[in-house]
């Protein structure tokens, strides 16, 4: 995005401009095991358990009140050749609204994209709700649209312009970290919790 004017390169055009701008090139999959010789036999399903994957979605509120965000993924294990998943997607993995907040997701990533989660929860939080409220409205909306009894593994850590943040999942317990100046914990958002 700063060096053309288009927002995303895929495939064989992708790697052909990496290569024109000198990226080092990497062995991808030796360096995942989601993705080893014999995983890959066997073709992914969309209700793989969670603990095949692992994405992160990074918010941070700059001191003069903007808003960054970034995500970065090996998706989905043993995927099919080809396979976008929601992390690069914006909307998707991630939404950056300067003027509202930011949120990110990780999790099954076609649960995530095929209802611009990350926007969703944005704009629930530009119409008020505080990031926790909006990640776990994002989750019941998204958990409506499913059948029931599907594993949805859906999850969205989200930050506001005042610095409250929150996250909801669609499992028991989800995971994030927060960093001040001052500390860095890390805090278990879970299905009864509430915070921001
Ligand atoms: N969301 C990612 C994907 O589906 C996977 C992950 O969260 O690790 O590609």
């Amino acid at each position: 995005m700063e060096k053309t004017s288009h927002v995303m390169l895929v495939g064989e055009g992708a790697r052909q401009f990496a290569i024109a701008q000198q990226l080092e090139t990497v062995e991808t999959i030796a360096a995942h095991p989601h993705q080893s010789a014999r995983g890959k036999r066997r073709l992914a399903s969309p209700r793989d358990p969670a603990g095949n994957h692992d994405t992160i979605a990074l918010l941070v509120l700059h001191a003069n009140g903007d808003i960054a965000g970034g995500c970065s993924t090996s998706g989905l294990g043993k995927k099919l050749p080809g396979r976008v998943g929601d992390s690069p997607i914006i909307g998707g993995g991630l939404y950056v609204d300067n003027e509202v907040g930011a949120a990110g997701a990780t999790g099954l990533g076609e649960n995530i994209m095929r209802y611009c989660g990350s926007f969703m929860v944005v704009e629930y939080m530009r119409q008020g709700m505080s990031p926790e409220e909006a990640c776990r409205e994002t989750v019941r909306r998204i958990t409506r649209g499913e059948r029931s009894g599907t594993a949805l593994n859906i999850n969205f850590v989200a930050l506001d312009k005042y610095g409250r943040y929150g996250a909801a999942g669609s499992g028991k317990e989800f995971p994030f970290s927060v960093t001040t100046q001052t500390s860095s914990r890390v805090i278990r958002a879970t299905a009864s919790e509430k915070r921001g």
